[in-house]
């Protein structure tokens, strides 16, 4: 067949680029060109089973469908990394373009780069992949070792940050955006949100059909304070609270983390104790604080003889409340209070910080949401 082909004497030769109609190459063009060659390359062998079986208990898996497309690439070699462009015929250097140390395999821009290890080492997992990657190393096999150990917890963790990481790769080759590796573990954590929005149940009886009341901005010169508890039981409560003026505009927002709540009633108790030490730390004078837990706002005048814990923690506010100039205390409907749900969720996924005057990603949408109905 190919002795058919009639050669053109005409032109000198030149390369071209075979995938793509006008010959010239594309990153989009020679990924899909190394899926198409490893899918009909790829043997039927024992070691594809192997692959196939990875695949389904990855599939299994609660992640981000996002995460789990992304292992799935990794595990059958499908990432378009230097060296696997260079290897597949793509003229160009094979070098990492995040470190320009070492050639660009796919263990080493998702691991072991060093430019991407200490990702690793500081995420809540703290793995250590600091030195030079193994012989013996695939990812296909880590992978597959990590789900032998059977905890859900860590796969997803795992599955979250290898997408950050090649996000954060190709952020940087394709946009000549650097993003910090605290920066990449925010993320992270705003992607382990939407992942916790359907496994944490939540502490308000919120009733279908409810009306949608909004979040409603302050008088001018009050901080408005919403406080919100992620509860999930036998794990640790995350908290979330957000000051902001008449204006919606942010002054400073907070994700915490602590243990030892039984109950989501405690959690949000908890958050609002949390919530009044910082809003006093950060010197906000006058305040309206709100809450979304009817259990909690109905509770704060406790009766001196209510010894359970809950009521320690409600009368420590009520000493907190006490310190500022002007205080008051209001129970909202939980769409109202979306942003400290937001913060709350985000604290469980592991990222625990203060902002002043700043918040953290992923929360955009609802700020700029509460301001357009507090103006209507
Ligand atoms: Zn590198």
């Amino acid at each position: 067949m190919v002795m058919q082909i009639p050669i053109t004497r005409s032109s000198s030769d030149f390369l071209i680029w075979a995938a793509t109609r006008d010959g010239i190459l594309t990153t989009k063009s020679a990924y899909h060109f190394i899926c198409h060659q490893l899918q009909v390359g790829r043997p039927s062998s024992s070691l594809g089973c192997d692959r196939d079986g990875l695949w389904r208990d990855i599939w299994k898996l609660k992640s981000i469908p996002r995460c789990k497309d992304m292992a799935w690439r990794i595990c059958h070699g499908f990432l378009p990394t230097t060296q696997c462009l260079a290897r597949r015929g793509v003229q160009l250097e094979p070098v990492c373009p995040m470190c320009g140390e070492d050639e660009e395999s796919i263990a080493h821009a998702l691991i072991f780069c060093p430019q991407v290890s200490p990702i690793w080492f500081m995420s809540s997992l703290s793995m250590n992949f600091s030195g030079p990657q193994p012989d013996n190393f695939t990812m296909e096999h880590w992978l597959a070792s990590l789900l032998d150990q059977g905890d859900d917890w860590v796969t997803d963790k795992v599955l979250t940050l290898l997408y950050a990481v090649w996000a954060r790769r190709n952020l940087w080759v394709f946009y000549h955006r650097w993003l910090t590796m605290e920066q990449t573990l925010i993320r992270v954590a705003a992607m382990e949100v939407v992942a916790l929005d359907s496994s944490v149940g939540d502490a308000h009886d919120l009733l279908r059909g409810e009306r949608q009341d909004k979040w409603k901005g302050p008088a001018v010169g009050i901080a408005k304070i919403n406080t919100d508890a992620a509860f999930k039981a036998g794990a640790a409560v995350g908290m979330g609270m957000v000051v902001r003026n008449a204006a919606g505009e942010v002054l400073a927002s907070a994700s915490g983390k602590r243990g030892g709540a039984d109950s989501a009633a405690v959690a949000e108790a908890m958050a609002l104790r949390w919530s009044l030490e910082l809003a006093l730390d950060m010197g906000f004078q006058a305040v309206v604080v709100e809450t979304d837990c009817a259990v909690l706002h109905g509770a704060w005048n406790v009766a001196a003889s209510d010894r359970s814990y809950m009521a320690a923690v409600i009368r420590d506010c009520v000493d907190l409340s006490r310190l500022f100039r002007s205080f008051e205390f209001l129970l909202i409907h939980r769409t109202a209070n979306l942003v400290a749900d937001f913060l709350a969720k985000f604290a469980l996924s592991s990222f625990c910080n203060v902002w002043l005057e700043e918040y953290p990603p992923g929360l955009e949408g609802i700020l700029i949401s509460d301001v357009s109905s507090s103006s209507s």
